[in-house]
């Protein structure tokens, strides 16, 4: 079996067919120009295009290039957790496909690591090419997020980053369901650092992340690291029965004056509406959290793997991989299937 690389990268990909020839030749400009082994790690999250296609051929001429295959679409932070199980580098730098991140950044990132840093992010300090609603909305994202969360999450800061080994295999035991790993490897600790870059336009195609996904990620994270949003019932309840306390000697006051401010039934409509409201979006964010204890119950496998393209397994694959342990539930049928 081949030694591991120094440096693993790792690409989700959905859907990305016109980037991902680009995005090897990229990468392969940038790794070769410094000095250390590495391997690019795809994990292909049940792309419909030649995606799959694309990244077979790319394998079949490259043995550093090792792709996972997933049996359908699991999400972005799936895809992810699928490349850190399967990364064997002794440093695993995480990266979109799409060349929004741009890879020379990794030079950066592998300097601050040899300086000493278990964890570099890289930090957004400009965004290009991406609509005004997705720049305001990331923007008060991370600044919400920021407030409400018990760990500190470096601010505009996406999965972009690199890990040393120590971190990816802690991370590797978490195996909690709707994840948000960017939050997961602040909460881990370690020597943590941060680059700042300039977030590019993507090099084609749309956005993988419509708006309802964007929603769904930002409850993960919510969920994930913090309970203010299950408190937010006692302030709110704090305040209706102050407002509550306050109201019964005005009402009282003002029936004995013979005013006849609140005659009618429109005013209790109202009222009524108002409360219930809040009793059903409490009821809302309740749900949120027993559907994520939910998920944790049923222990479902974070993802499932059709086929591992991986030269290093010939044949093993399956007793190989993932990197990991235990924690693992991946099915991995036939390493030889070439499946595109
Ligand atoms: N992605 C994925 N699965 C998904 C959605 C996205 O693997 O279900 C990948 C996508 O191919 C890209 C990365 O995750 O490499 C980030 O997605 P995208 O660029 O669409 O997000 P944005 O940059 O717009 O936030
Ligand atoms: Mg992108």
């Amino acid at each position: 079996m081949s030694t591991n690389p120094v440096i693993s990268i790792i690409a989700p990909v959905y859907n990305e067919e016109p980037i991902i020839d680009e995005l090897y030749r990229r990468i392969v400009e940038v790794m070769d120009s410094q000095p250390d082994s590495w391997e690019l790690v795809l994990v292909n999250d049940g792309s419909r295009d030649r995606s799959a296609e694309l990244m077979f051929a790319l394998h079949e001429r490259d043995a550093r290039v090792r792709v996972v295959n997933f049996a359908r679409n699991f999400g972005h932070q799936n895809a992810v957790t699928a490349g850190m199980d399967y990364a064997r580098g002794d440093a695993v730098v995480i990266i979109d496909a799409d060349l929004q991140d741009p890879p020379e950044v990794i030079l950066q990132l592998i300097d601050k690591w040899r300086e000493g840093y278990h964890v570099v992010y890289a930090v957004r300090s400009e965004r290009r090419g991406e609509s005004w609603f997705k720049k305001t909305t990331a923007h008060f994202f991370y600044r919400i997020i920021y407030r409400i969360t018990d760990v500190a999450i470096p601010l505009d800061t996406g999965d972009f980053r690199l890990m040393d080994r120590q971190v990816v295999k802690a991370l590797n035991t978490m195996r909690e369901h709707n994840r948000f790993i960017r939050g997961m490897a602040s909460w881990v600790g370690f020597r943590q650092t941060g680059v700042e870059y300039i977030r590019q336009e993507r090099f084609a195609g749309q956005t993988k992340y419509p708006l309802k996904k964007m929603l769904r990620f930002a409850l993960d994270a919510i969920t994930g690291f913090s309970y203010f949003p299950l408190q937010v019932a006692i302030y709110a309840s704090l305040v209706l029965a102050v407002i509550a306390v306050l109201a019964v000697p005005l009402v009282a006051f003002l029936r004995l004056a013979g005013t006849e401010v609140f005659e009618g039934q429109a005013t209790t409509l109202v009222v009524l509406l108002l409360l219930s409201s809040f009793q059903l979006l409490f009821f809302f964010i309740m749900g949120q959290y027993i559907a994520r204890i939910y998920d944790e119950t049923r222990n479902r496998p974070l993802y499932i793997v059709s086929e591992l393209w991986d030269p290093s397994a010939d044949g093993s694959a399956s007793d190989d991989a993932p990197a990991g342990d235990e924690h693992h539930a991946v099915i991995v049928p036939d390493a030889h299937d070439s499946g595109a």
